[in-house]
């Protein structure tokens, strides 16, 4: 056998076909990533010898001996039917049956011996196993085969093409059996600490267990180090950013921040008051600020951060705060100069001695409007800038750069907010809000290199939601709905309404139109982070879906709502009718808002007491509960109506959720058990790397390992960053950094 590094291809184990089956469908492509390719299940032979103990549905591996062997011309189809009869040593019989006798006939002939893989099931009043699989035991190795059966748990793998689980699993064997040394990326004296088995032992036992072990403990390993190296990346970096020299901006008693603390109409939250004294010092320091804002829908962050921006500017710096669509970046303008009143109005006659100028930049500005910002930006006459990811571009450029705040952090990438960082003299202090609430394990695995905070409590004076399900399949319940709607606004309060997509501005009923699913879904047209396969976003076919202008007809159709002002908003308006509707909303000017998704974040009128979100069910959890926080934030209870025509049972299970309980930590963890754990560290999601192998970032289970391991990976990195003395954990490293660097040019 030739002897492998765990750096050798497959190539060397198995032919060019298989090879290229394993790396495509599997991802597996060196015998390392086959050590990682752990066993769906494992399957116990000690009990499962005594042919008279299976039960059907069971999965089972029993080795047994062929006592007769039958074909016979099936009666639908050509080819011939083998029936195969083994037998225990206890006289037991169990039958065993391939539609196509192909390949096995002459295999399986009477007192030949083997073991065989399947699920019990049973014909008539006899148990069976149809097309196992299994391999026979040639008469010399025969003994010494069944009794490593008697004696081994049974991995079972997933199979690709000709690969079934028997041929992986002496795949892995020899591959095993064919790595002199394997790596240690743990250190001995982590290991010992954490009562960690050694490597080599912990994927023996994975992938070779004997029937009295646990492969559990093996798993466990697999996970610590997966979490150790993601966490050495992570500590490296901080590390890295550590290094880093920040201009350093303290606070000045009786600037900006003073003035507008002083005329606050609220006091702040205890929480917004400690997250403020946190963001100060970090400011004042000559380290980069690098720090996660997480809270609630409402929570008032964005108090929190342009507290923050004051600061900066009051140390005669400038801040940039990048939102994620249109629609957002103009709302924060408007409320961020209206907050300021006449602080906003620096350099223009009545303004406040002090003012600054807050300047709005998106990509489809009017060239003049455009023009004019750019240059308050260059100038530093303006002291804050809000945009969209236009403000990223090249030529756009700051005076003196020294906050960077990104909104609603889990649409944008980490490139973004590099290439936003490089705009400064000195790498600037960033803060990143995000509303989604972050578990844990995520937090530390996919934010791991940033300090996070969170506001906890909602500001006083806010008012519950309600939320319930509307069957759209009883006409009794879409009409009250639409009546309650009614009696909204005829109390004088203001009302959305959420479809899953645009529609035909002509569109009566929906039907055969061209698909205008909400691309934009309030993204910029030119930004390239395409996210509308998101997998929070509306999915199926579009044809199916609600559209905005065929649900503008129907209200305006619905008696109740008679004389109501409807109005439509969403991703392809022009920007100029996208920020008038806007505006006309918050002004009290428009009844009714039948919208897409743009107005998911972020967007804030305290008067819209009421929301129906049709074709809930084409929404993820997190993102309806985005979309209900934006109603309920002033004094007017909220109410959150979730339409949906789909009785089935997973939709009606997860909208249960989202009515069942506002609190989004809950959510956010009920979404997370929904998705594949790719979707959580993906790139679109997170603008980091790779997916997880071992660990289940959705569950809390593994939140001890990943806090041991972070532990464990930020001291080592402390005192030897460059993992001098630990070459086996910076190959590792590498290697991890690679897969990353490839899966991001694969996505293109
Ligand atoms: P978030 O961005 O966290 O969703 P916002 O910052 O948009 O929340 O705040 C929501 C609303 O609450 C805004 O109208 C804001 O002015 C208001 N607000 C913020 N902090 C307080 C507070 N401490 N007391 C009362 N209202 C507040
Ligand atoms: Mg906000």
């Amino acid at each position: 056998m030739p002897v492998l590094t765990e750096d050798s291809p497959l190539t060397k184990l198995v032919n060019k076909t298989e090879a290229e089956q394993l790396a495509r469908n599997k991802g597996l492509v060196s015998v390392a990533d086959l050590f990682e390719f752990v066993p769906r299940r494992y399957v116990r032979p000690g009990q499962l010898t005594d042919l008279s103990s299976l039960h059907v549905g069971e999965d089972v591996l029993v080795v047994a001996e062929v006592q007769k062997a039958t074909t016979r011309p099936m009666r639908n189809r050509r080819g011939k039917m083998l029936t195969v009869v083994i037998g225990d040593d206890l006289g037991n019989e169990l039958d065993v049956t391939f539609f196509s006798a192909y390949g096995h006939e002459a295999k399986l002939t009477p007192g030949v011996r083997g073991f065989f893989v399947g699920q019990v099931g049973a014909y008539g009043r006899r148990l069976q196993l149809t097309h196992p699989e299994y391999e026979l035991l040639d008469e010399d190795r025969g003994d010494a085969a069944v009794e490593w059966y008697r004696t081994h748990r049974v991995p079972v793998y997933s199979t690709t093409g000709k690969l079934n689980s028997l041929k992986m699993r002496r795949l892995v064997h020899q591959a095993l059996d064919s790595v002199d040394r394997i790596r240690e990326p743990v250190p001995e004296h982590i290991r010992v600490a954490r009562g960690l088995l050694d490597r080599s032992s912990a994927l023996e036992l994975v992938h070779r267990p004997a029937v009295d072990e646990q492969p559990g403990r093996g798993l466990e390993r697999l996970k610590y180090d997966e979490a150790f190296v993601l966490q050495t990346i992570l500590a490296q970096r901080r590390k890295a950013a550590e290094s880093e020299l920040a201009t350093p901006r303290p606070p000045r008693p009786g600037g900006l921040l003073a003035a507008f603390d002083a005329r606050l109409p609220f006091e702040l939250t205890a929480g917004q008051r400690e997250v403020g004294e946190v963001l100060t010092a970090e400011l004042a320091s000559d380290r980069p600020m690098h720090r996660l804002l997480q809270g609630e829908v409402g929570s008032g962050k964005t108090v929190v951060a342009l507290r923050a921006m004051l600061a900066a500017i009051d140390a005669g710096g400038q801040a940039a705060l990048l939102a994620p669509t249109e629609v957002l970046a103009a709302q924060h303008h408007r409320s961020i100069t209206a907050m300021l009143g006449d602080l906003a109005q620096g350099g223009m006659l009545g303004g406040a001695e002090f003012g600054t100028k807050v300047a709005l930049l998106t990509g489809s500005q009017n060239a003049a409007a455009r023009r004019r910002s750019l240059l308050d930006a260059a100038s530093g006459e303006a002291g804050i800038v809000v945009g969209t990811h236009a403000l990223i571009q090249k030529h756009v450029q700051f005076a003196d750069l020294a906050l960077v705040v990104v909104d609603e952090q889990h649409r944008f990438g980490v490139e973004q907010r590099d290439a936003l960082r490089e705009k400064g003299i000195r790498p600037p202090h960033v803060l990143v809000m995000t509303a989604t609430p972050i578990p844990r394990t995520v937090a530390m695995t996919v934010f791991g290199d940033m300090e996070t905070s969170t506001l906890r409590e909602l500001p006083r004076g806010r008012s519950p939601i309600t939320t319930h399900v509307v069957d759209a399949n009883r006409p009794g319940w879409v009409d009250r709905t639409w009546a309650r709607v009614a009696e909204e606004v005829a109390a004088g309060h203001q009302a959305y309404v959420v479809c899953p997509r645009i529609g035909d501005v002509d569109d009566e009923g929906g039907a055969g139109s061209r698909d205008t699913t909400d691309e934009d879904a309030g993204w910029d047209a030119d930004w390239d982070g395409s996210d509308t396969d998101d997998a929070d976003g509306p999915q199926g076919p579009a044809g199916e879906l609600t559209g905005v202008y065929s649900m503008l007809s129907t209200l305006r159709a619905t008696p109740p709502l008679e004389g109501v002002r409807i109005e439509v908003l969403h991703g392809r308006l022009d920007p100029d009718a996208k920020d008038a509707t806007m505006r006309a909303f918050a002004a009290g000017e428009i009844d009714v808002l039948v919208a897409t998704t743009v107005i998911e974040v972020g967007v804030d009128v305290p008067n819209a007491s009421v929301m129906v979100v049709v074709d809930a069910d084409r929404f993820g959890i997190s993102q309806l509960h985005q979309l209900r926080g934006r109603v309920g934030r002033g004094a007017v209870p909220g109410l959150c109506l979730l339409m949906t025509s789909d009785p089935g049972e997973r939709a009606m299970e997860r909208l249960g959720q989202v009515a069942a309980t506002t609190d989004g930590f809950e959510l956010a963890r009920a979404d997370l058990l929904l998705r594949r754990e790719g979707d959580v560290l993906g790139a679109r999601q997170s603008g980091r790397g790779n997916s997880v192998r071992h660990l289940r970032l959705g569950r809390e289970e593994d939140e001890q390992i990943i806090a041991d391991a972070r532990a464990d990976a930020f001291a080592l990195v402390d005192g030897d960053p460059g993992l001098r003395a630990h070459p086996a954990l910076a190959a590792a490293v590498a290697m991890r950094l690679d897969d990353e660097q490839a899966a991001w040019l694969e996505r293109g």
